[in-house]
């Protein structure tokens, strides 16, 4: 019978080993069994929580493919909202996503609608045992989870021209930012790295750096070092020598293709963990996938989702269950019984499937590891353990408003007939209303007008960019519509407008490359 059915953790009589810390009353917790291998790492997993004596009220919910299939496109039923707004912590197995359709990410939805806003990924070498390159490698990917070109917003705006914003909002970069620092503290690690591409994204990634580098500034008194690298070699630093990082945070879309890489090169993707930290939602799950190719045939690694779980229970309070069955699976692991994705160490004594694993994991319950660190508590008693989670709620410092001014509007053109920028500027210019000027215009970035370069490629998207005749008067809304409406007038295409502010008197909108 499948273990959710029976509801392996009846409140009335938890397994309550003598003198634990952790002598709780059950704590509700929302499992979904999620798709292909996900209820047999789901029911392996849940077998070696109850072994070790772990006290869960489980409310079991239905996510996933079934749910779509029955034509709910979020994946997701409205009771299973009640559940999570209930128990506030889900462990989740991984779901299958139908191909086209219309179907929405189920993990993106879950992620934003219950405001999960930092991804926290372990990744951890665990040499001689399993195979990797990286003997030392244990590093901590601190994601943000819901901004950045997470947003979804895209829009097509000519034959040729397609775009996804990427939003990135001071409060968030200080949230995850605050949290990979309260994270590193409160684990006992000695640095945090960010990585973004503000060479490039001054604006958006350039925020997010600069966060960072406020928020850092609170941390020198804890002996945490920082230091800052651009994405492109901070990740091939990471490839080559993970073990020399400790914290990394970083924006959504960098975060996920990093933690990826730190998840393969330290073993395998089947066996690291992951939490989704809101301010007073988690949710747990193994970064792997639902691995159709391998459903049901008993060989599935439980060990991603089952770290999720440690993750789990240390975050509910119950951090002497989490390392016993962190120890039970290190050893485990040492002992050579392996699933067969992390056969190839040389150090594989059993090949056993997904059932006998998790059997072999509940038998070495009191097992430590000789060889690998085990899971202790952290020495200064407080909230510490590895990978302690629980860091919320976080607060985000009030700003004054800044004095915000109009000074132009970038205006884009969706404009095919000769592809000649002179001639488009002409047709602009032509009834301009005495408020704005044209001063530049751009093709994908790159100033065509005035004085362009022949060789530029253009598409037929152009970007034209008014500013005030007056700088110090700016402009307002109304010479906005006015300047619209002339250009609609002499047949502009117009599929876009942004518009132009300075803050404080600092321009916040970046200048075309050749401005
Ligand atoms: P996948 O991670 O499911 O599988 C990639 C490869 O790794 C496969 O060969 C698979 O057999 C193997 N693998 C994965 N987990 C394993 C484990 N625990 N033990 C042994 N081998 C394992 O990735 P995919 O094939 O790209 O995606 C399959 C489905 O999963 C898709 O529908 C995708 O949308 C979904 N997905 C879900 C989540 C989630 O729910 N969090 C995450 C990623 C992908």
């Amino acid at each position: 019978m499948p273990l959710l059915e029976s509801h392996p953790f009846p409140g009335a009589s938890p397994v309550s080993p003598v003198g634990d810390p952790d002598a709780v009353a059950p704590v509700p917790l929302t499992v979904a069994r999620g798709d292909g291998i996900g209820p047999e790492i789901m029911d392996a997993t849940l077998r070696i929580l109850r072994a070790a004596g772990a006290r869960l009220a489980i409310e079991p919910i239905e996510v996933g493919e079934k749910v779509y299939r029955r034509g709910i496109t979020s994946g997701i039923e409205p009771s299973a909202w009640e559940s999570l707004r209930r128990t506030r912590v889900l462990l989740k197995a991984p779901i299958t996503t139908p191909q086209g359709g219309g179907y929405k990410s189920l993990n993106v939805t879950l992620r934003k609608a219950l405001g999960l806003f930092a991804n926290v990924r372990p990744c951890r070498s665990l040499h001689p045992f399993v195979a990797t390159r990286h003997e030392r490698m244990d590093v901590v990917i601190v994601r943000e989870n819901e901004e950045d070109t997470y947003a979804g917003i895209e829009h097509r705006h000519t034959d040729e021209v397609v775009q996804c914003l990427k939003l990135i909002t001071r409060p968030g970069c200080e949230r995850i930012c605050r949290y990979a620092f309260e994270y590193a503290r409160r684990n006992g690690r000695r640095r945090v790295t960010c990585m973004t591409k503000d060479n490039i994204m001054k604006l958006t990634d350039g925020l997010f750096h600069r966060v960072f580098d406020e928020v850092a500034s609170e941390y020198g008194r804890f002996g945490i070092e920082t230091d800052h690298m651009i994405i492109d070699i901070g990740a091939a630093r990471l490839a080559d020598e993970p073990d020399r990082f400790d914290v990394i945070v970083t924006p959504n879309l960098y975060g996920d293709i990093i933690s990826d890489i730190a998840a393969e090169i330290s073993g395998s993707v089947g066996l690291a963990g992951s939490a989704n930290i809101g301010q007073d939602v988690a949710m747990f799950e193994a970064i792997h996938g639902s691995a159709p190719d391998i459903a049901g045939a008993d060989i599935a690694n439980p060990s991603g989702l089952l770290m999720s779980a440690v993750m789990m229970l240390r975050h509910v309070g119950q951090p002497a269950v989490a390392d016993r069955v962190h120890n039970a699976w290190l050893a485990t692991i040492e002992d050579g019984v392996h699933t067969r994705d992390i056969v190839g160490s040389g150090r594989t004594t059993k090949v056993v499937g997904t059932r006998a694993f998790a059997d072999a994991v509940t038998d070495r319950q009191g097992n430590r590891p000789k060889h690998l660190r085990s899971a202790e508590p952290m020495s200064d008693g407080g909230a510490g353990n590895p990978d302690a989670t629980r860091i919320t709620p976080i607060a985000v410092t009030p700003r004054p408003r800044a004095r915000k001014q109009l000074v132009g509007v970038d205006v884009f053109v969706h404009h095919d007939a000769d592809r000649d920028p002179a001639a488009l500027a002409d047709q602009l210019c032509r009834l301009l209303p005495g408020t704005v000027q044209l001063k530049m215009i751009t093709n994908r970035g790159v100033k065509v007008w005035p004085e362009g370069l022949p060789e530029t490629f253009c598409t037929d998207h152009w970007r034209c960019r008014f500013t005030a005749t007056d700088p110090k008067q700016g402009i307002d809304h109304d010479a906005v519509v006015g300047l619209l409406a002339v250009l609609a007038a002499t047949g502009v295409d117009f599929v876009k407008t942004e518009h132009l502010y300075t803050f404080d008197g600092q321009p916040g909108y970046s200048m075309g490359q050749g401005e």
